[in-house]
């Protein structure tokens, strides 16, 4: 048992799923619960999600030995100086946000040089939200980006590793800036881009007839499209200009593709697509080897 006590402050999709997870692990003795709807603390401790909850943060913190904040990004600062004003601000903590540089920025100006706070971003997750949608394996064989900076200890670093370790999770470390230039790539691009696909259909007036002729193409490329827009607006403005940067590649790409297309050179396209679907390809092969080896 690594931990006596931890605590998630948001139970949502992502922090009701680490509760489950931390508990089957057993990882901790006890996880406590904070959220801001009495109904989500209800359900927490009906479902055995934790096993207690505090209405008020404050009151749970003494008996913390580590705190997970799993609130929208928004949130996590003012959590953090509440941790910081109730005397506890020298506890383990990390988060879940998805984009890094504004939140580890937030934690070394709120926690100072007596914090301990590490960032994390498991590449777990899905379309869907709130503690119905919590599930205990969500982070088992999945990536988990650590993101120290200047400021983390490495003890700090190695207990934040361990712990998703502890959960099945792959950890991988990256600087906070490298994470949200890469994770643009990989994960706000691909939201903004299935987003996209689905706002240029809103003008074709029969939406039976479309939703009729959809396949499981349609609906596997943008299933992230049914993510909550509160969630990923706020997350394309943190990190907009490292999404921008993508978007204009992305642009490119596209009018390559597109002329090669207006000017039928179908062989130049075919080239395009053969050489996309090969990187695709390894995407497939070496997750299998990565979780396989986890
Ligand atoms: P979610 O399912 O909507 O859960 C959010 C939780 O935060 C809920 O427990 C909610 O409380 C609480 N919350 C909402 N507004 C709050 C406020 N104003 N003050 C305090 N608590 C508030 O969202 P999620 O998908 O778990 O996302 C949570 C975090 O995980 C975000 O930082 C996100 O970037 C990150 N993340 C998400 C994914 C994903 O795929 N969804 C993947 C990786 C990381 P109540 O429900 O009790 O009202």
């Amino acid at each position: 048992m690594k931990f006596n006590n931890i605590g998630i402050v948001g139970l949502g999709l992502i922090g009701g799923s680490l509760a489950l997870a931390i508990k089957s692990s057993g990882v901790s003795a006890a996880v406590t619960g904070f959220s801001r709807s009495p109904s989500t603390l209800d359900k927490a401790v009906r479902r055995g999600i934790v096993d207690r909850c505090c209405d008020k943060f404050e009151d749970g913190l003494h008996e913390l030995d580590f705190l997970v904040v799993a609130t929208p990004i928004g949130k996590i600062a003012g959590y953090l100086s509440r941790l910081k004003d109730s005397g506890r601000g020298g506890i383990l903590v990390t988060d879940v946000a998805s984009v890094k540089m504004p939140v580890v920025a937030d934690a070394s100006r709120i926690l100072g040089d007596a914090g301990n706070f590490v960032g994390s971003h498991p590449l777990a997750g899905s379309e869907k939200r709130g503690i119905d949608s919590a599930r205990e394996g969500l982070f088992r064989g999945r990536y988990v980006v650590i993101t120290p900076d200047g400021n983390s200890k490495q003890e700090n670093v190695d207990r934040i590793k361990s712990f998703w370790k502890s959960l099945g999770s792959i950890p991988v470390i990256l600087a906070p800036d490298e994470h949200d230039r890469l994770i643009a790539l990989t994960s706000h691009l691909p939201h903004l881009l299935a987003y996209s696909v689905m706002y240029s259909m809103l003008g074709f007036k029969d939406k039976k007839k479309l939703v009729a002729c959809s396949g499981k193409g349609l609906l596997d490329t943008t299933r992230i499209a049914a993510s909550d827009p509160g969630l990923w607006a706020e997350i394309f403005r943190l990190n907009r200009s490292e999404l921008l940067y993508w978007v204009e590649e992305f642009e490119r790409c596209f009018r390559e593709l597109k002329s090669d297309l207006a000017e039928g050179s179908f062989d130049k396209l075919e080239d395009k697509l053969a050489s996309a679907q090969k990187l695709r390809s390894r995407f497939d092969e070496e997750r299998r080897y990565n979780e396989e080896d986890s």
